[in-house]
């Protein structure tokens, strides 16, 4: 199928439409065509769904991302890292979006904004990171891509650079070879994929990966646990060892934000714990992401565990083994209320 012919298809439904007026339906070609049905784990990602419009008690910035912007589309809430919003356009729009707020607001680089945004990050030493993302900003024009690269490099303290896209999967072709050489020059430049399922990973997405792992650029995932299209520890274990061979490493799985609107995507905590005690044991750590939730209202993010612990007691800790029996580990003396605390 092609994108046209989906978006008839979707825009001849009157509560389609009404969703699109809120939500704009938007996909590419190359994604058009990785849908089989429209029920399969590719379409669900993005074809509207009438559910986006309920109350479902979910919030149009669950992050807290704008009380945390001290210049426009920039996020600082840990020291030593900020986010930079430097567009808010995709190629393809996922319906669980957390940034759903800025479809219909143009983010984009105004010369006053970038300006902004490389003095609060000069004035603050502290920042040693700084995460571009979006939307997606591998659909900036490269001559703006490299400026804003070139003056982040130019800031000493800044020690890496991490860009987050998904276009290497719902675009492939408009990662060019050009696109590639430049962020490679801009080292050590870490690029994010956003990917969540081992049927998205199609023969041009692994060519755009291939040369981007051979310009050296390190290569990482991130994938949002989505209730009946990738919650399920085969399919993600699938996905992790795929990443893998084409030399990504699996950074982390998201818990669903609670953003208002995708409550149909989210699933309960304990589906995810429960996906990464099926992982353990039975996969390399190198294709284990971190199972993350980031908290309401910037809090931040946290990663959960589930717990190996089964019992402690007075000189001994007794820990879930590779074989389902319980191992023994010693305590110290006197540790046992230390760690007690830190297991809770
Ligand atoms: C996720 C995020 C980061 C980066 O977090 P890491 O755990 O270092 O990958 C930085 N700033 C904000 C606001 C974020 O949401
Ligand atoms: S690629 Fe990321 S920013 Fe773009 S629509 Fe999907 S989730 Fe949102």
């Amino acid at each position: 199928m092609r994108a046209k012919e989906l978006a008839r298809i979707v825009l001849s439904d009157s509560s389609l439409r009404k969703v699109h007026r809120k939500y704009p339906f938007r996909i590419t070609d190359h994604i058009a065509r990785l849908i089989h049905s429209l029920d399969d784990p590719i379409a669900r990602q993005f074809i509207p769904s009438e559910l986006e419009l309920e109350e479902d008690g979910g919030v149009e910035d669950p992050l807290g991302e704008e009380s945390l912007s001290p210049v426009p589309h920039l996020v600082h809430r840990y020291p030593d890292r900020v986010l930079w919003l430097i567009t808010s356009r995709c190629a393809a729009r996922c319906r669980f979006c957390t940034r759903k707020r800025l479809w219909k607001r143009r983010v984009s680089l105004t010369e006053e904004n970038i300006s902004r945004a490389l003095n609060y990050i000069r004035q603050r030493r502290g920042i040693r990171d700084v995460l571009i993302s979006g939307g997606d900003p591998l659909l900036v024009d490269e001559e703006l891509l490299e400026r804003v690269l070139h003056s982040l490099r130019a800031i000493k303290h800044v020690a890496i650079v991490r860009i987050g896209t998904r276009l290497p999967l719902s675009d492939p072709e408009r990662v060019t070879r050009e696109k590639i050489l430049l962020l490679s020059r801009y080292q050590p430049l870490y690029v994010n994929i956003h990917v969540n399922h081992p049927r998205e990973l199609s023969d041009s997405t692994r060519r755009v990966l291939e040369e981007m792992a051979s310009a050296a650029i390190p290569l990482g995932s991130q994938t949002v646990l989505l209730r009946g299209i990738n919650d399920d520890t085969e399919t993600l274990r699938g996905l992790f060892l795929e990443l893998l061979r084409h030399r990504v490493r699996p950074y982390y799985l998201l818990q669903m934000d609670l953003m208002r609107g995708t409550a149909h995507f989210r699933t309960p905590l304990s589906r995810g714990l429960e996906i990464m005690k099926g992982l353990r044991h039975t996969l390399s750590g190198l294709a284990i992401p971190h199972f993350i939730v980031d908290l309401p209202r910037g809090g931040g993010k946290v990663g959960l565990v589930p717990s190996a612990v089964e019992s402690l007691r007075d000189g001994e800790v007794l820990l879930r083994n590779r074989q389902g029996g319980l191992s023994s580990y010693p305590l110290e003396v006197g540790e046992f209320d230390r760690l007690m605390k830190l297991l809770l």
